[in-house]
């Protein structure tokens, strides 16, 4: 063995060192980042399930799986997930309410809120219904045709 060839050697070892370890980091750098991308998803989808659900035991589920299974689980849950959050939820709801309010009804007499079907009021005793003339069926005192038989009352 002379000497050029063991200077060789040393050169590819330090090489071979060189280019390992460069790989090796690019592995590192990407074991971080598939790390940091894992972080982000598992709190994404614990926020996104947690906006959606108020139960704590789905919250639980969620992340768990999502640490377990990240992708797979991922695309399971989107599938799964209430389409709605609460605050779509509420909101919805909210609208509702308003939409709904003007079918309500209230006793001509002392204005508490009463069903459609209420023959009496709940508050003031007032009678809500009157029998019509012609077909005797009993329908709200508002009306001014008989539902019914399309009688006119008043
Ligand atoms: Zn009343
Ligand atoms: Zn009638």
């Amino acid at each position: 063995m002379n000497l050029d060839s063991i200077i060789n050697f040393i050169w590819s070892l330090q090489e071979f060192v060189t280019l390992n370890s460069s790989f090796d980091t690019i592995i590192k750098w990407f074991l971080l980042y598939l790390a940091f991308f894992w972080v982000a998803l598992v709190i994404w989808v614990a926020k996104d399930a947690i906006a959606r659900s108020n139960s704590i035991i789905f919250h639980v589920l969620v992340i768990i799986l999502n640490i377990f299974l990240p992708v797979f689980w991922l695309m399971i849950y989107l599938l799964i997930r209430p389409s709605r959050t609460l605050l779509d939820k509420y909101y919805e709801d909210l609208e509702f309410q308003a939409l709904t309010w003007h079918d309500k009804k209230f006793c001509l007499k002392c204005h508490a809120m009463v069903e459609d079907w209420f023959k009496f009021c709940w508050k003031c005793w007032e009678n809500l219904m009157q029998t019509c003339k012609k077909c005797k069926k009993d329908f709200s005192k508002e009306y001014e045709i008989c539902p019914f038989c399309g009688e006119k009352h008043k």
